[in-house]
């Protein structure tokens, strides 16, 4: 790699506003006597404290809980029942979270321990509760530390890896930056422990069948993940329009190591996650329904804000929280697309309405917008 080279690396880094890194078990954990490593969690923590100063917002994606839990339990080695690993998880998630806790709260941060399972990402209302609650967090300054919810969760409704959780996290977060930190210092055209000839790879523009192929089995018996979970963690987070960057974490302050333009692989997506999310939303083949809007309301929208309830005259068809819909003008015309945090018979009570009195229309206190500007496309430019 030139000098260039490790400059552009370390700027993908610093430059990052949301950042998600991922922290594997083997690095968590020493393997021989399954206690939490540390020295080596310090460093970890002195790396966020100093992104936090730049004002980079950092979400954790810790894997450790059934590492640390195990020897508690006095597991013996090797692969465990499904039971026995959501026992283990139950016993170290506490541990785990604990050790952020005091070692992140040394840098004056707070800590928030969230714990997903496949449907928080997969299903649309609870994809936007988990949004909502990792964007307030992100907004007060809080670290989210994020696991999978071992203990619910099942073999058929699980990640089982912590790669794709990190990635789903980073595109349900709109990150712009995903670390997966690893035993391993990026991908190779061959697995480096078995073949000497095997090349490195320092940057990934697009994974080809042939870049799949070279992801082999896992390599520890610690995590659960090895090169195939991290292409296909790199697949969705490039998708979202998110840099990955697989690197090595065995070192302390593996994160500064990358800010210095330490060896590592980067994934490079072709657009942004803020574009990326606006094409999908824009793309809907077919919205559930429609919103109809007033003159105040389309010229709010035309000029970046957010669509409230007051400004909305009437709905259309059938939708759920979460759905794309169609944003009408008084004439008709369907002018901008949107993800509503409203169904269509919730938009109706408010519609009309100040976001204050959501609470007495539903019994229940909604989001202030009908559609966030975040969620939102212009279509075309009305007069
Ligand atoms: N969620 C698991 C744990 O905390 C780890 C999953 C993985 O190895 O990626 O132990």
């Amino acid at each position: 790699m030139t000098l260039a080279d490790r400059k552009a690396n370390a700027r993908r880094l610093l430059d990052a506003k949301r950042i998600v890194v991922k922290i594997g078990s083997a690095l968590l954990v020493d393997a021989q006597m399954g206690r939490l490593n540390r020295t080596w969690l310090e460093s970890l923590a002195a790396d966020v404290a100093r992104m936090r100063k730049r004002s980079q917002e950092v979400i954790l994606v810790s894997s450790g809980a059934i590492a640390l839990g195990r020897r508690h339990l006095g597991l013996s080695r090797g692969k465990l029942k499904l039971e026995e690993s959501q026992a283990a998880a139950a016993v170290g998630q506490i541990r785990l979270a604990h050790a952020y806790k005091e070692l992140l709260e040394h840098h004056d941060i707070a800590v928030a321990q969230i714990l997903l399972t496949l449907g928080d990402t997969e299903q649309r209302r609870r994809y936007l509760n988990a949004r909502g609650t990792i964007n307030t967090l992100l907004s007060l300054g809080a670290v989210p530390v994020i696991n999978e919810n071992d203990t619910v969760a099942t073999a058929e409704i699980r990640y089982g890896d912590n790669d794709r959780l990190a990635a789903r996290v980073a595109q349900m977060a709109g990150a712009d930056c995903l670390v997966l930190l690893s035993d391993i210092d990026g991908l190779y055209t061959a697995n480096p422990a078995l073949d000497p000839d095997a090349q490195f790879i320092a940057k990934v523009l697009e994974i080809t069948p042939e870049i799949e192929a070279m992801a082999g089995g896992s390599g520890s018996d610690m995590g659960s993940g090895g090169m195939q979970t991290k292409i296909a963690a790199g697949k969705i987070a490039v998708g979202a329009g998110c840099y990955m960057c697989i690197a090595k974490g065995a070192h302390s302050h593996p994160l500064k190591a990358i800010e210095e333009g330490g060896r590592c692989t980067w994934f490079v997506p072709h657009s942004t996650p803020v574009a990326t999310r606006k094409q999908w939303i824009a793309g809907a083949l077919r919205p559930a329904g429609a919103i109809g809007v007033d003159a105040g309301a389309v010229s709010a929208l035309m000029s970046g804000k957010s669509l409230l309830p007051a400004g909305v005259t009437g709905t259309i068809g059938r939708f759920e929280r979460g759905d794309t819909v169609s944003v009408l003008a008084p004439d008709g015309t369907e002018f901008a697309r949107g993800i509503s945090a409203y169904s269509d018979s919730d938009a109706a009570r408010i519609m009309g309405r100040k976001s204050l009195d959501i609470e007495a229309a539903l019994g229940f206190r909604g989001r202030d917008e009908m559609i966030h500007r975040d969620d939102l496309v212009l279509l075309k430019t009305l007069p």
